[in-house]
């Protein structure tokens, strides 16, 4: 047969999905397993939002929609950034709904880039980005992580080239849960417009924060550079329903807007209209499971404190990075390494970029009895 595509040569399987397997391994032996590997909430979606796609469905809007998405949705989406950022952004033009953020993002770097153009990532970062940049033949070039795991800025103006096309940032970050100061978002954006680059700022968790969040939405002089990610599955639990957005120039939006009608058309019609009773409905099932992630992330902190694991405290996203040095860390092996001894399943810190090589992600996605048994098992190890 003829070969693949080269580029499909350097693609690698999301760790996590990887992982699973051992997971499912471990447990057919008999062994209990704490798995904090995947990073979906472990609630279901609010009732309303449920009941408002399956109006949707009955009342017979199962076609085809518009291909940027139904217009209440994008109004509803303008008009959600107006309250909470005070900008605004029009659902003619500048807002396309996607089937999920991830496909919002493979949609820019097809718009974007050119063979051989690299895109900026500050490590740790979100192990997709790498492989959406090389499925359309660019370079990640990552930063290493700076101190206790934040990312490291000082390193950002020497990595820019001739062939640098945009800066990523995720915003708070998976996996570390780190919110961006408006310093640090301001230091971007002058150096974005300094060198004339894009900035992609996935901000898909900037609903689960538990600290000030500035989105860089904000920084008005940045908007035709400026591309906005974002979607519903974090904050509404609705990971399965496939549905996002992205929020940009015209210029951008109208290009990218032209790869979403050539491929997936439009994102399905009733998660659209559970998407527009997100928004439009009552947010206390957010406030509750922000609330919740809150004290997970509390738990985690003050149970291990005195310890000799620690932990990044996240001020965001409901994951948490825990330093697994006290175990004799090895990069690429930490999960593997917590598995066996624990019977906790995690997300290796490798996979997030070579400075988080002492560290797992544990994703708090599971009730605080759990947690608490995790942070049992971790200590009983530790005193081996
Ligand atoms: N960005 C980040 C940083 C994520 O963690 C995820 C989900 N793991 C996504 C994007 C994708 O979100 P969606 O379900 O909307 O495709």
């Amino acid at each position: 047969m003829r070969p693949f595509a080269d580029r499909i040569s350097q693609i690698i399987p999301s760790a996590s999905m990887a992982f699973a397997q051992k997971v499912i391994e471990k447990e057919n032996s008999g062994r209990k397993i704490i798995d904090l590997t995947w990073g979906q909430p472990d609630f279901d979606t609010p009732e309303h939002i449920k009941n408002a796609a399956w109006k949707a469905i009955q009342s017979g809007r199962n076609g085809y929609t518009t291909s940027a998405g139904i217009p209440e949705l994008r109004t509803a989406i303008a008009d959600f950034y107006n309250s909470r950022y005070q900008v605004s952004y029009n659902p003619q033009n500048e807002i396309l709904v996607t089937p999920g953020a991830k496909q919002g993002l493979i949609y820019l770097m097809q718009a974007l880039i050119n063979p051989g153009d690299e895109v900026i990532l500050f490590e740790p970062c979100w192990l997709s980005y790498r492989d959406m940049i090389l499925l359309n033949n660019g370079l990640p070039r990552f930063i290493p992580a700076g101190k206790e795991l934040a990312p490291d800025l000082s390193g950002l103006e020497k990595t820019i080239n001739s062939k640098t096309k945009a800066i990523l940032i995720n915003n708070p970050v998976n996996p570390s849960g780190y919110v961006f100061k408006k310093s640090e978002l301001a230091h971007i954006a002058r150096i974005a417009e300094r060198n004339d680059l894009y900035i992609i700022s996935d901000e898909i968790y900037d609903r689960i924060v538990f600290t000030e969040f500035i989105s860089l939405s904000e920084f008005k002089n940045l908007r035709d550079r400026l591309i906005i990610v974002n979607g519903f599955s974090k904050a509404y639990a609705m990971t399965g329903w496939r549905i996002g957005y992205l929020l940009g120039s015209e210029k951008v939006i109208s290009k990218v807007s032209l790869i979403h009608q050539h491929t997936a058309t439009c994102a399905a019609a009733p998660s659209q209209y559970a998407a527009l009773a997100a928004l439009k409905g009552s947010q206390d099932s957010v406030d509750t499971m922000v609330k919740t992630y809150k004290e997970r992330r509390d738990l985690m902190i003050n149970g291990l404190a005195g310890s000799s694991f620690s932990i990044v405290a996240p001020d965001g996203t409901f994951y948490a990075m825990l330093d697994v040095s006290t175990l004799g860390a090895r990069a690429g092996g930490n999960a593997e390494n917590l598995l066996g001894r624990c019977g906790i399943a995690s997300v290796d810190g490798i996979s997030y970029g070579k400075s988080a090589g002492n560290y797992v992600r544990l994703s708090l996605t599971k009730d605080k009895e759990q947690l608490a048994e995790a942070i049992e098992r971790l200590k009983k190890e530790e005193k081996l």
